[in-house]
C-alpha cells in the first residue's frame, strides 16, 4: 500500500480532531506530505472520522493534482492543502477545521492578535484570509497569500488553516490557535485585552524552537 504510514498517521488525527471538539460532523480535513514520492495523503470527502480505514485516504500528486491512488473522493479542499506543499518547503502537514472560536472570529474578518504568548506557535499573530466559496482554487490562493510568515491563518466566514513541518506540529497549532481565539473573545467581554508587543512574539518564536533544549545561559535570580 502507498504511503501506509501517512494514511495511519491521518486517520489518527482525524481521530483526535473529533474526539478534541476541533471539528463537527465531517467537516475539516488532514493531509500530510511524503518529501521523497511528492505525494500528499488526503482525508476523503463526507466519510466520518471515527470510521476511516487506510484504504479511504486519498493520494495525490502535490505536482499535478491528479488521484494517484485511492476509490474514494478527496477532500473538497486537496488543493488549498496541495497549494502549500507546493510552495512552501517549511510545510509538509496542514490541518483544517470548523472549530468553534476560531470560526466565530473569521466570521468577523479580523485577524487574532497576540492575546496570549502561546500564539507564538503560529506566528506573530494569525491574520484572516479573504472570503471566497469553499473548495474553490480561490480560496486556497486567498489562504497561501495570508499565510505569508506564519503558521496559521482564519479563513473569513469559514474556520482555520495550519500548517507545520509535521503533522503533531500542525496539529499543536491548532490547539492553541483556538485556544487563544477563545480566550479573545472571553478576555473582550471582561474588558479591552492586552496585546503582546511583536519583539516579545518574536522573542517568543526564537524560545520555542529552543523549548525543552538545555541552554547554558542563565540569568541569576
Ligand atoms: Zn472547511
Amino acid at each position: 500500500m502507498l504511503l501506509k504510514n501517512e494514511r495511519e498517521e491521518v486517520i489518527e488525527y482525524g481521530k483526535k480532531m473529533i474526539l478534541d471538539g476541533l471539528t463537527k460532523g465531517t467537516g475539516g480535513n488532514i493531509s500530510v506530505l511524503n518529501c521523497e514520492k511528492n505525494l500528499m495523503a488526503i482525508t476523503p470527502s463526507g466519510i466520518d472520522y471515527l470510521k476511516l480505514c487506510p484504504e479511504d485516504i486519498v493520494i495525490i500528486d502535490v505536482e499535478t493534482g491528479k488521484i494517484v491512488d485511492g476509490d474514494k473522493v478527496p477532500s473538497s479542499e486537496s488543493d488549498m492543502h496541495r497549494i502549500f506543499y507546493k510552495y512552501r518547503k517549511d510545510i509538509k502537514a496542514v490541518v483544517h477545521t470548523h472549530s468553534k472560536y476560531a470560526t466565530a472570529l473569521s466570521c468577523t474578518n479580523q485577524k487574532l492578535p497576540a492575546v496570549h504568548y502561546l500564539l507564538a506557535v503560529a506566528g506573530v499573530d494569525v491574520p484572516c484570509a479573504e472570503y471566497a466559496t469553499y473548495g474553490t482554487v480561490k480560496l486556497a490562493k486567498n489562504a497561501f497569500k495570508a499565510m505569508e510568515g506564519t503558521k496559521a491563518v482564519l479563513l473569513s466566514n469559514h474556520g482555520m488553516i495550519t500548517g507545520g513541518e509535521t503533522l503533531a506540529e500542525a496539529y499543536n497549532i491548532t490547539e492553541n490557535v483556538e485556544f487563544c481565539c477563545e480566550l479573545y473573545s472571553i478576555s473582550k467581554t471582561m474588558g479591552e485585552p492586552q496585546i503582546l508587543p511583536k519583539e516579545e512574539m518574536e522573542q517568543m518564536i526564537e524560545r520555542f524552537k529552543n523549548y525543552g533544549k538545555r541552554t547554558e545561559e542563565h540569568e541569576e535570580i
